[in-house]
């Protein structure tokens, strides 16, 4: 883990929902795709948030907060990051955290798994598969509730594009009558697309309850505790 203090340089507007906020690190970051880490707003209220930049991008970390006004996680923290942003403070953050990061020694299909602002996580891992141009497999899920989440959709088909062996699935949970893609849980479409998960990799961020019934439902589908990651995991029995 690395303690950093870090200039606050951007927080712009994803969704109504969610912004990006943009982190200057006062020394270059060291982390690996799909770690996390902390927004410190007190020594004893520390805040986790996936890194969706990737590795090589070490001067700047990017980080997608969802904040409606009853979500005070979110909402603190970024009031947090406003003020410093404003007054031109640096704030302190814990860099390189979690153990659910990608795992490139084997040759296992990856399925990278997001629901909601759990996108943040697999978009680190998808960036850093495509810089590293990975040959296996990966097929990227991301389960939103509205179309409008999607703030990203262009920008991941372009991904799934530029390498043959990449998929982008976005899922709607309440779709409009205009939608033509996968609808309901993320998860759901997943084990309609795929007849066993045994063969996969499963790396998964969402909310807590999302976690717990993916886990159960992905393992009665197949897959294999030991290669399904998610940090939710730490945090739910
Ligand atoms: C290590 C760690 C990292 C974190 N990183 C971030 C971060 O980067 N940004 C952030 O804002 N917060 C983060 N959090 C806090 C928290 O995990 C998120 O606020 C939460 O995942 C956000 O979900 P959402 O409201 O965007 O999803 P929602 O909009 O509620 O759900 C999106 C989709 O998830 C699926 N889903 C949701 N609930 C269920 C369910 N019960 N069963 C099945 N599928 C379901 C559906 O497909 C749904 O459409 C983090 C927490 C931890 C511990």
């Amino acid at each position: 883990m690395q303690t950093l203090k870090a200039e606050v340089v951007a927080i712009s507007p994803l969704t109504e929902f969610v912004h990006k906020v943009i982190l200057k690190p006062q020394q270059p970051v060291s982390f690996e795709a799909g770690q996390y880490m902390h927004l410190v707003l007190s020594e004893n209220d520390k805040r986790a948030f996936s890194i969706a930049s990737r590795p090589s991008q070490c001067d700047q970390i990017e980080l997608h907060i969802g904040a409606s006004g009853t979500d005070t996680y979110a909402m603190q923290s970024l009031e947090h990051l406003r003020n410093a942003l404003n007054e031109k403070q640096l704030i302190e953050i814990e860099a390189g955290l979690g153990i659910s990061q990608l795992r490139l020694q084997c040759e296992r299909p990856i399925i990278l798994l997001a629901g909601g602002t759990g996108f943040s996580y697999a978009k680190s891992m998808a960036d850093h598969l495509a810089e590293i141009s990975c040959d296996r497999p990966v097929l990227l899920y991301w389960g939103v509730r509205e179309e409008s989440a999607l703030y990203a959709h262009r920008e991941m088909q372009v991904w799934a594009d530029s390498h043959k062996n990449f998929q982008f699935i976005p899922v709607v949970e309440n779709p409009s009558p205009d939608w033509q893609g996968h609808t309901g849980y993320v998860h759901k479409a997943v084990m309609q697309d795929i007849v066993s998960l045994a063969p996969y990799d499963i790396y998964m961020a969402g909310r807590f309850d999302m976690i717990g019934i993916v886990r159960d439902d992905f393992i009665a589908h197949g897959a294999i505790r030991e290669n399904m990651y998610a940090d939710a995991f730490a945090f739910i029995k």
